[in-house]
């Protein structure tokens, strides 16, 4: 409570912009949550010997093509269906009909996944009294959008802007400066929280406004953000 007091530079905020994946919405956990689905309603057990087997094939070959895609090698979708086509191959199955039924309905289902970030729902109650809340995540509105709505925190927040809406994608300087024009704030009372330090965090610095990094798995870095924290609940001594 002495914060204010204490800091060397008094800074009012007033507007708080969250990432959206990994920062509040469990994207490992709720794509996990998607993979055993599909697993279990496309009788997958037949094919692996256990779900967890599916499940870090398909990991290896998606973190291997995305890659690829990162460096412009692949299109996005054939990443969609490729990663499946890989992963069935490699337990003796060939078949294009069931690869793009599996593909199609993991797509489907991952955004109705819920499984939230430790203490988002606490932490966000704790803000909306104090803050306005916002989020910049890079994305398309029909994905990002679903999350949102079905693990009930989407009326926290007062805009959400995705990559598709604005046209630029973190950490480009113009995907906060749009953020931040369409509610009309000012840097100086603007802080971005995010768990990506490149993305997020250097991008958010480098645009001209305070930042929380949330370093979940305390992973070494010699960035130097506003404020660091590993749990969201951090969040309630810093603001
Ligand atoms: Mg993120």
């Amino acid at each position: 409570m002495f914060n204010g007091l204490f800091s060397k530079k008094t800074k009012v905020y007033k507007h708080i912009f969250f990432d959206l994946d990994r920062t509040l919405w469990d994207f490992d956990q709720n794509i996990v949550d998607a993979l055993r689905d599909v697993f279990f309603d496309f009788s997958l057990d037949s094919v692996f010997p256990d779900v967890n087997t599916f499940i870090n094939t398909f990991t290896r070959h998606n973190d291997y093509l995305w890659e690829k895609y990162r460096l412009g090698e692949l299109k996005k979708d054939v990443l969609r269906y490729k990663r499946f086509e890989l992963t069935l191959k490699d337990y003796g199955v060939n078949e294009p009909l069931v690869v793009k039924k599996i593909s199609d309905e993991y797509i489907r289902i991952t955004p109705l996944k819920t499984a939230l970030v430790p203490h988002t729902r606490e932490v966000l109650e704790y803000l909306r009294s104090k803050y306005k809340l916002h989020i910049i995540t890079n994305g398309f509105d029909e994905v990002q959008f679903p999350k949102l709505v079905k693990c009930h925190i989407a009326d926290y927040f007062d805009k959400v802007v995705t990559s598709e809406t604005s046209g630029y994608h973190k950490p480009c300087p113009e995907a906060f400066g749009y953020s931040l024009s369409s509610v009309n704030a000012k840097k100086e009372e603007s802080i971005m929280i995010g768990d990506d330090l490149e993305i997020d965090i250097v991008g958010a610095k480098k645009f001209g406004i305070d930042q929380i990094y949330f370093n979940r798995y305390s992973t070494p870095h010699k960035a130097k953000p506003t404020h660091e924290i590993k749990d969201l609940i951090e969040i309630k001594r810093i603001l």
